[in-house]
């Protein structure tokens, strides 16, 4: 089973060059891999699936054009978590849940979860994906809605500046609870841009994507294990 798994792409349409890397690599790979993965953070933000704005409609498209070829799997992150059933149907992508499990020990998350000793972010993020103030939000104009959905990138901005490193980045004890469970071998996220394979002394590997800047994160799966690369639009690519 050839997998690819990345995250944190954060497109958004001030950025043509990352989105021109994002359709290269669906180009590339949704032609030679049997299941793309989507780990959260795919745009900067999502203010919900009935955006009539040009990028939306291209993100779509785009979407739906790798779809056609190969299995795509969208989870949420912390920027995108409005993408909804109707996306889902526009473009055939399926929407998994944070911390699916798939078969051989192997868990993808976004990774947001793991970063527990972010008090403050952990609360916000309970108040964001409460049901309330979703329903409350998509009711608002696609107008308020961008206003909104500006200030809250603003305010986390702020707050993500004056935080220390460490607490923005994921826990050990959360990655402990997950080495506890016995029917875990491999964690896969992304969320912290801190790219690199940890491989622990009991055998249990943990794969952090990173973020798409100059060159786009990947993690291949295939027979023979795990790789992480980073995509380059120009030499395909850099590691
Ligand atoms: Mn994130």
């Amino acid at each position: 089973m050839k997998r690819a798994f990345i995250s944190d792409l954060h497109l958004d349409r001030t950025d043509e060059d990352r989105f021109l890397r994002f359709q290269e690599f669906l180009d590339v790979e949704s032609d030679r891999m049997e299941e793309i993965y989507i780990l959260g953070d795919l745009v900067e933000s999502w203010i919900g699936d009935d955006d009539d704005s040009e990028f939306a409609k291209r993100l779509k498209e785009t979407i739906g054009g790798a779809s056609q070829k190969t299995a795509l799997f969208i989870m949420h992150g912390n920027r995108d978590f409005l993408i909804g059933s109707s996306f889902c149907s526009e473009t055939g992508a399926t929407l998994i849940p944070d911390s699916t499990q798939l078969t051989g020990g192997l868990l993808l998350s976004h990774g947001d979860c793991y970063c527990t000793d972010d008090h403050d972010y952990q609360e916000m993020k309970i108040l964001l994906r409460s049901e309330k103030w979703q329903k409350e939000f998509l009711n608002q104009s696609l107008e308020t809605r961008r206003g909104i959905g500006r200030k809250i990138r603003t305010e986390s901005e702020a707050s993500t500046a004056t935080k220390a490193e460490s607490i923005m980045d994921v826990s050990t004890s959360a990655i402990e609870e997950i080495k506890c469970r016995e029917d875990v071998t491999v964690v896969i996220h992304g969320h912290t841009h801190r790219p690199g394979i940890e491989s622990h002394d009991d055998g249990f590997i943990r794969i952090t994507l990173g973020p798409w800047e100059h060159c786009g994160w990947v993690c291949y799966q295939d027979e023979s294990g795990f790789q992480l690369k980073c995509f380059n639009l120009r030499d395909r690519y850099e590691t």
